[in-house]
């Protein structure tokens, strides 16, 4: 079968996570900006980490014959240190203009504070005036759903911007339903610890639809499985669900989303 793993940090992964991919036909994957496990000192630790994500990684999944794209943007966690953020957002143009860079992600909210909303306004108003695609983190822990409606909210009051050209990923049953109806597409988060399981993504998939829907890994450098998206397609196999089901939700959707980007091509 083949898969597009529209969400996977590989620049935290093994070579030996490359390969698996390529023989479990995971081969198109996009990688979003996101915190490193710690906050970096300075906009120079973004310049080099855009460059890993947006040259680096491209050719190092190039030799297991994996198209990697990539998403920039300074995630939530980081954009409370103001003075850090002012400096990279300088710098995200230059990087959104590579040839492997879909749009600005994964940009949002973590804990919906004051510093996180004014970050996250300023990347959507880069995202309205270049004409950028989107990809969302939503907050983990209570406040997501308060979140999720803070983000939408600010999407759909800037005119330039297509919530159909926007992905709120680790969407949750008590979102997907909101996310759906403002016609955003969604993004389901497997994760070992968290964050749901295949069971839980193809429950989803049989309350909510196969419209929109993306599914993605999320592996990074915690606990994670870069092969998850195997996992829950064999899930939706093992309930009697079709191949062309199947291929819908972990190809033909991801292709559909991320097309609407020119410099897009899936393997
Ligand atoms: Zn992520």
């Amino acid at each position: 079968m083949k898969v597009i793993d529209p969400h996977i940090h590989m620049a935290s992964r093994t070579t030996d996570d490359y390969m698996a991919l390529a023989l479990g036909g995971i081969h198109t994957i996009t990688e979003p900006s996101f915190w490193a496990g710690f906050d970096r000192r300075s906009a120079d630790g973004f310049h080099d980490y855009f460059h890993h994500i947006s040259v680096v990684e491209h050719a190092r999944a190039a030799r297991f014959g994996i198209k990697h794209y990539c998403w920039i943007g300074l995630n939530s966690k980081e954009s409370e240190n103001l003075q850090l953020a002012e400096d990279v957002l300088k710098i995200i143009p230059e990087y959104l203009d590579k040839p492997t860079a879909l749009g600005l992600g994964e940009i949002g909210l973590n804990k919906n504070s004051r510093n996180e909303l004014n970050v996250l306004e300023r990347q959507l108003s880069i995202a309205a005036e270049r004409g950028e695609m989107i990809l969302i983190h939503t907050p983990h822990l209570e406040d997501k759903l308060k979140g999720t409606r803070m983000i939408m909210e600010m999407i759909l009051n800037e005119p330039r911007l297509q919530p159909s050209r926007v992905l709120i990923d680790h969407a949750e049953e008590h979102t997907i339903g909101e996310i759906k109806d403002k016609g955003f597409w969604f993004g389901l988060t497997l994760y070992p610890n968290s964050k749901g399981s295949p069971e839980r993504a193809v429950d989803a998939v049989e309350i909510f639809g196969s419209e929109r829907i993306c599914i993605n890994s999320s592996a990074d450098w915690s606990v994670s499985d870069p092969l998850a998206t195997l996992k829950c397609a064999n899930e939706m196999r093992r309930r009697g669900h079709t191949e062309d089901l199947i291929n819908k939700i972990f190809y033909e959707n991801p292709k559909a989303f991320l097309s609407q980007s020119p410099k897009f091509e899936a393997a």
